[in-house]
């Protein structure tokens, strides 16, 4: 009933109050409808994996390469899940954006971010495929800290625009294994080791469940998060990050 005027009222603060784009080296106001970043930023993101990547783990190397084939990383220790994908990489303005995201309380980027995380999802997987999604879980404290799970807001976001059911109760994180930044890579990634648990598999048993988080770093998040996921019945896990930071070296 209200919605011409909605419309209305939003056209007239946007006139008043014009909402500029979330890009902070940016001026230019949001013309996207319903979006925070402008559609010149957008198009510019730096999109990930464009020109062929490994068939599991997604990670591209830095030549040309339009062949699929398997990285050396998994070729020697097959991880747990199928496949990993992103969306873009872990470069300005994407850093910025995720950090506003999931650190400064910017939750009106989800539909920003979705978009990546949408496209990447039907381009690089076959979507038509997944039974549920779930997001990686935050441990109790730091979802008590930050008041949010930020892979969730996304999950939400990607599980409307795919009409999948989100299930955000069967999957935890029992264990806080988020402030490890001064732990070594080998002990990070021993401190993930049984921090995930899934507490309800009648989603979760048999089905193609697509994990999603933020950021993919090392992939050991989506690893064991996976592992987890199939020791409660998943048929398979794939997953899918909106940013990916790119191995040194
Ligand atoms: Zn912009
Ligand atoms: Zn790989």
């Amino acid at each position: 009933m209200f919605g011409w005027a909605g419309r209305f009222l939003g056209a007239a603060a946007d006139r008043i109050w014009p909402r500029v784009c979330a890009v902070e080296t940016c001026s230019r106001p949001s013309d996207r409808p319903g979006r925070y970043v402008c559609s010149e930023c957008f198009a510019g993101l730096p999109f990930h994996g464009a020109d062929g990547c490994c068939r599991i783990c997604g990670t591209t190397i830095a030549s040309k390469v339009h062949h699929e084939f398997v990285c050396e990383v998994c070729a020697k220790t097959p991880p747990p899940y199928e496949f990993a994908r992103s969306a873009a990489v872990y470069d300005a303005p994407v850093d910025q954006l995720v950090n506003d995201f999931k650190f400064r309380r910017a939750v009106w980027l989800a539909n920003d971010l979705a978009d990546l995380l949408e496209g990447a999802v039907r381009a690089k997987l076959d979507f038509s495929a997944i039974d549920v999604i779930v997001p990686v879980p935050l441990s109790r404290e730091r979802f008590r800290e930050r008041g949010y799970n930020q892979s969730a807001l996304l999950a939400r976001a990607l599980g409307l625009r795919l009409g999948r059911r989100v299930d955000e109760r069967s999957f935890h994180r029992i264990r806080d294994t988020e402030h490890q930044s001064r732990l070594s890579g080998e002990e990070r990634a021993k401190n993930l080791d049984g921090a995930f648990k899934t507490i309800d598999t009648r989603y979760i048993r048999g089905r193609t469940v697509l994990l999603v988080d933020d950021v993919m770093t090392s992939g050991n998040t989506f690893s064991f998060c996976a592992k987890a996921l199939l020791e409660g019945g998943a048929a398979r896990v794939w997953c899918a990050s909106v940013a990916r930071r790119l191995r040194e070296g």
